[in-house]
């Protein structure tokens, strides 16, 4: 038997008040790979990483971990059993944390046993010296890069990540998204990463899934999909890469 993909997404619905936004989205990625749900803003994207993580129900279709359901039409489990790691762009800290306990938080154990690997985790984001601050002290972009590596921190299998770098400023931002790409390589985590901009999709993906109006129209490497388009829409939705 081969070995199922670590995520896998079948055929997956969803409407809203008679209004179908995600109609049959089917995926899989495998571990260490990044797939990159690309589309413009409006057409799905964000509804299908909720269902996947388990924070919405989908109408129709299957979410499968490994070869074992997860929700369907009869179950679903609940998002904190599904071995699934969620990076958001509100990325909100606990503000009456400090960054260390807030990177701990989901660790068996906080701070007090993993104290080490938080400490490592906040050097490679240049915040080695940040382990006992508190949000309020750090900047904006200090908080995000908090968020990423406390996202990190648990080793998830899988990683859901839904515009994670929007907040950062562009030169930030390519180094932000470098250090969290290396991180979730070494690890092997399988990604699923949504976005609008196809230059972050170019940058960071293994494959694009390019998405329009709830549907997957075109999937495959991204200097691929990127000289292929499809179609005149994807032509144009891949030109204003500079
Ligand atoms: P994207 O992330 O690609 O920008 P979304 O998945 O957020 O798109 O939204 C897809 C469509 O579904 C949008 O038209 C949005 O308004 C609609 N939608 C999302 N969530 C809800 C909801 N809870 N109720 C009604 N409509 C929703
Ligand atoms: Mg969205």
């Amino acid at each position: 038997m081969p070995t199922p993909p670590r995520l896998e997404v079948q055929d997956l619905a969803r409407t809203f008040e008679g209004r179908e936004v995600v109609a049959g989205v089917s995926l899989t990625v495998a571990p260490g790979q990044v797939t990159c749900l690309l589309g413009p803003s409006g057409c799905g994207k964000s509804t299908t990483l909720r269902i996947v993580a388990g924070v919405d129900r989908q109408s129709g279709g299957r979410v499968l971990v490994d070869g074992t359901c997860v929700s369907d039409d009869a179950m679903h489990l609940p998002p904190e059993q599904r071995g699934i790691g969620l990076m958001f762009q509100d990325f909100a800290l606990f503000p009456h944390l400090s960054v260390g306990d807030n990177v701990a938080f989901g660790l068996d154990g906080g701070l007090r046993r993993h104290r080490e690997r938080v400490a490592e985790l906040l050097e490679r984001v240049d915040l080695g010296g940040f382990i006992d601050a508190f949000p309020h002290q750090l900047s904006g972009g200090e908080q995000q890069r908090v968020a990423l590596v406390r996202a990190l921190a648990p080793r998830p299998a899988i990683m859901l990540m839904d515009e994670p770098f929007s907040g950062l400023d562009n030169r930030l931002r390519d180094d932000i998204r470098d250090r969290t790409l290396a991180l979730l390589k070494e690890e092997n985590t399988a990604v699923l990463l949504v976005t609008h901009e196809p230059d972050e999709a170019m940058r960071m993906a293994d494959e694009i899934a390019l998405m329009r109006a709830g549907r997957i129209v075109q999937r495959g490497a991204p200097y691929h999909v990127y000289n292929n388009p499809k179609d005149r829409a994807a032509a144009a939705f891949f030109s204003d890469i500079n």
